[in-house]
């Protein structure tokens, strides 16, 4: 069991403190501002020295009126009398900035430890959020929400604005819904949300982590200190496993989201409808309506379990159940997550260029039925057998793309060698256009075209917010050549 904490108020801890930032990021420059408002001697390190370092080096020094060095072309060393490093999401734990650190009995803390720290004594709750996939449709969701209630909840975290800037700003928030990565919490030792959720695990930046294992136990730091509810999800037991091993304030609950029907303290869906048997008053016999399947947009089962995961923690917050169905109506997805682009000749076709990895393209491909997939890029050390095999069923054709899509054609031949693939050796700028073309030959009424790649897009597209606009231009473009032939015939 413990007790909430109340840091010591920033200007004591910090003034005259030797702090070294690693990164001179826009999180590395928004902590160096604030330590420095705090009275610190700072001195950030970046391993780069390009012109555009120089440049961002140059103004944060004039800015801050000596209070900050910035030491660029060396990442390595530790400055000489440093009492504390705070490090960027980036950094791997593994640099050896944080050995040196280590060595020399020095702390190192993230962004978000940072900002936990800073905050002042009458700060509004945390609300936390982390998973390897949904966090930020989730907390987008939860802060629709929060301000259907009527609360001013910014989305925050690891989206946006850094959340040291947040916490230091003069906007008086209710609540924060606060996207939290794996990278984050790793250097967060103190943090201690009023109630917050893991929403899924499945392997990914193991090579941050070092194992599947110090992943997951990062990402439970979560729950660590949480006030009035751990938000688990039924279907991924180890984040059950995590809630059981957390420390928490006496009296916080364990709270299930599942898609089946939801036993007492869980929250699920019945008939479909989303429904609360953790925050009501006799949770033995009674179970509360919040909103129905249709109110979340998309309404494919990943999504509703993000949707289950934002109520619970909106209700742990005392939330009224007219507000969830209002938040959840109000809420739109970001671009590139499931977006539905067009439907052209019967066939839709839709843009989840964010499903960058395999766990995230199961989700999608668990959504749609028969479908023309997308897929390939790069495939940092994932493997495809399990997805390919899991949606075998629903494939009609498959149309491949990137540095290894080799990976990909290969479990499709083992899984399912009687699906048609196309396999794109282009990955010029018009590749997505072939791309689309391919698949609107394959796809027939009725089916889905799904980028889904399962991949990260560096290979050919500078993010996946690129390789998703080039998918949408490449089907307008489709849909206006049929409008074209249909005025002409
Ligand atoms: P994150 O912030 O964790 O990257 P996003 O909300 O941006 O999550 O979604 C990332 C990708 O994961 C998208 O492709 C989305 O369709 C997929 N996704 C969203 N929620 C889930 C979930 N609960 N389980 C699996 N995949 C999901």
């Amino acid at each position: 069991m413990t007790e909430p904490t109340q840091p010591p108020a920033p200007a004591e801890e910090f003034a005259g403190r030797e702090v070294t930032v690693a990164g001179l990021g826009v999180s590395g420059i928004s902590a160096a501002r604030a330590l420095a408002r705090f009275g610190a001697r700072v001195t950030v390190v970046d391993g780069g020295d390009s012109e555009t370092h120089r440049g961002r080096a140059a103004e944060l020094e004039s800015a801050t009126g000596g209070a900050v060095t910035v030491r660029l072309g060396d990442a390595g060393t530790l400055p000489p009398g440093t009492t504390l490093v705070v490090t960027s999401p980036g950094w791997k734990p593994d640099s050896p900035l944080f050995a040196a650190a280590a060595e020399a009995g020095v702390p190192v803390w993230g962004d978000v430890e940072l900002a936990w720290r800073l905050r002042g004594p009458d700060a509004p709750p945390w609300l936390a959020v982390t998973g390897t996939n949904g966090k930020t449709t989730t907390v987008q969701m939860l802060a629709s929400i929060l301000r259907a209630a009527g609360h001013r909840a910014p989305a925050v975290g690891n989206i946006g604005t850094p959340l040291v800037d947040v916490v230091l700003s003069e906007e008086p928030y209710d609540v924060l819904a606060v996207e939290l990565s794996s990278y984050q919490l790793h250097w967060a030792p103190s943090l201690r949300p009023h109630s917050a959720t893991v929403l899924n695990l499945a392997p990914d930046h193991l090579d941050w982590h070092g194992s599947m294992r110090a992943y997951a136990d990062d990402k439970g730091r979560i729950y660590e200190g949480n006030r009035t509810a751990c938000v688990y999800n039924v279907a991924d037991p180890e984040t059950e496993r995590l809630v059981r091993q957390a420390d928490v304030v006496e009296g916080c609950r364990a709270i299930g989201f599942t898609l089946g029907s939801p036993r007492p303290s869980e929250l699920g869906v019945v008939d479909g409808i989303l429904v609360d048997r953790a925050f009501v008053e006799n949770r033995a016999e009674q179970a509360q309506e919040l909103a129905e399947v249709s109110d979340v947009t998309p309404a494919a089962p990943h999504n509703i379990a993000n949707a289950l995961a934002a109520a619970a923690l909106a209700r742990a917050f005392g939330v009224p159940a007219n507000a969830v169905r209002e938040g959840l109506r109000a809420f739109q997805p970001d671009a590139h997550r499931i977006q539905h682009v067009a439907d052209v000749d019967g066939v839709a076709y839709v843009d989840d260029s964010k499903a960058t990895n395999t766990h995230a393209t199961e989700a999608s491909l668990a959504a749609y039925d028969p479908i023309v997939w997308v897929a390939g890029g790069l495939a940092k050390g994932a493997t495809f057998d399990e997805l390919v095999r899991n949606a075998a069923k629903r494939l009609r054709a498959a149309v491949l793309i990137g540095a290894d899509r080799h990976l990909i054609r290969e479990a499709l031949a083992r899984h399912a060698p009687d699906v048609p693939v196309v396999d794109l050796e282009r990955t010029d700028t018009g590749a997505m256009s072939a791309a689309v073309a391919e698949a609107s030959r394959l796809a027939v009424t009725g089916d889905t075209v799904l980028l889904a790649p399962a991949c990260a897009s560096m290979d050919m597209f500078v993010n996946y917010n690129a390789r998703g606009d080039a998918f949408a231009d490449a089907v307008r473009d489709l849909a206006a050549d049929g409008r074209e032939r249909q005025e002409q015939q």
